[in-house]
């Protein structure tokens, strides 16, 4: 175990629940005070009786559309900002990828915690002050992954080189070349691309460069390109996860490989029935959808935000000395489809093709014929096979069907098309496996 772990990430899990709802009443307390928003939210809820995370429920759940609509209402942060706009010192913007994007803003006293965050989920996946780092975020879109990263690297110690994925893969590559650092955070997509084209641009495989670490981010889908980075990078995978409205970054991977979320004095997490919305047991296997609440936040407090996403505990009992049960964080809700009765998620599919030994691309996309998340009939897929398979394209088709069906339970239609039909997403753009029809 290291004994640069903060204390409350290591106390037991008990013992650290009521760090968190006595961090919770205290926050509580205060929006009650000064925040209308909030108080209206807490009014059928005695605070004070609140002793054990089962008794949030009695506060209301909140929900993107809850900020987006109070964006809207009462711009620039909403009515459930708290504080006056002249404390803030940095906004930012979610990706918007669903809709109007929804903005968050800092205090000074909140971009200490984000940077505080930050440092250690850097550390959480082993970087250490005195090493390099490259950022390959986009930095120019006023996002999270950008200066917010950056600073939680300086936090950290370590000597941060903050180009940003814009310059794009020449300029990165070639400073990487350089200045040899020893770590590298990029989306996964990004990161395959980079890797990809440095034989092109600075005349040796990745490999061959000084990257030892890639903290990965800001998109799903890591799990079915990890090993295929390590490889090409000759590097250590290391899952990193943030929302914006929360923090940039909160959870990072250990050494052990488990996710776990860091600083749980200003963050508490909740795993609730996704259908009842009722908070469920924090043991192995659990699975449902992760709420956060912040705990200390001055300008945008989120109480009980739902992200979205839908996770397992996969442990609870880490060799790494951090008490936090590791999560997988599996996608999101409104991405989870239910085929003929069976959830299952495209991140999922894509393990699957990725890691089939059939003669594949490993690109593919799902063709929704439905209304919603929900159909009777069976999924279906467009699947790259490679040029000129050894098999016809009948007989792959026939087996990958069985290996969706036997490792998923999902039942597919499968139309097998020519490599390169499907668009390779650039730079730092964000991917969608569904297509909508
Ligand atoms: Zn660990």
């Amino acid at each position: 175990m290291s004994s640069d772990i903060p204390a409350v990430e290591t106390l037991q899990w008990e013992e650290l629940r009521e760090i968190q709802i006595e961090n919770f009443r205290e926050q509580a307390r205060r929006l009650e005070r000064t925040c209308e928003y909030y108080r209206k939210r807490f009014a059928d809820t005695d605070i004070d009786a609140i002793r054990k995370p089962e008794d949030l429920s009695s506060v209301k759940l909140l929900s993107k559309d809850d900020i987006r609509q109070s964006q809207q209402e009462s711009p620039p942060l909403g009515w459930h900002a708290c504080g006056s706009f002249e404390e803030v010192i940095q906004t930012q913007a979610s990706s918007g990828t669903t809709g109007r994007p929804t903005y968050v803003g800092v205090s000074p006293d909140d971009q200490q915690q984000w940077n505080e965050t930050l440092a250690e989920v850097f550390r959480t996946t082993g970087m250490s002050p005195g090493e390099s780092c490259i950022h390959a975020f986009g930095l120019s879109k006023g996002f999270v992954g950008g200066i917010p990263v950056v600073q939680g690297l300086e936090k950290l110690g370590v000597n941060v080189i903050p180009i940003g994925a814009e310059p794009g893969a020449k300029r990165l590559l070639n400073v990487i070349d350089h200045l040899n650092p020893e770590n590298l955070v990029a989306t996964p997509n990004f990161a395959r691309y980079l890797g990809k084209q440095s034989p092109k641009v600075v005349g040796k495989p990745a490999s061959e460069l000084s990257i030892e670490r890639i903290a990965c981010g800001g998109e799903p889908g890591l799990n079915a390109m990890r090993e295929e980075l390590a490889e090409l990078w000759d590097a250590r995978i290391m899952q990193i996860m943030g929302a914006t409205e929360i923090a940039p970054a909160y959870f990072g991977e250990c050494e052990y490989q488990n996710l776990h979320l860091v600083r749980p004095d200003l963050y508490l997490p909740e795993i609730l029935d996704p259908n009842t919305k009722e908070p469920l047991q924090w043991e192995e296997g659990t699975t449902g959808e992760l709420v956060m609440t912040t705990l200390a936040r001055e300008i945008t407090p989120m109480i009980r935000y739902q992200l979205g996403d839908i996770v397992t505990v996969d442990e609870t009992d880490c060799k790494c000395g951090r008490t936090m049960p590791s999560l997988t964080c599996h996608g999101r809700t409104d991405e989870m489809l239910i085929v003929r009765g069976v959830n299952v998620f495209p991140s999922a599919l894509q393990d699957v093709v990725t890691n089939s030994t059939l003669p594949l691309t490993g690109h593919f996309r799902i063709r929704k014929t439905f209304e919603g998340h929900s159909t009777e009939n069976r999924l279906e897929l467009l699947v790259e096979h490679k040029p000129n398979p050894e098999l016809a394209s009948d007989e792959i088709r026939e087996s990958l069907s069985n290996e969706l069906q036997s490792q998923l339970g999902v039942s597919t239609e499968i139309d097998m098309i020519p490599p390169q039909t499907i668009t390779r997403p650039d730079a730092d753009e964000k991917v969608s496996l569904i297509i909508e029809e």
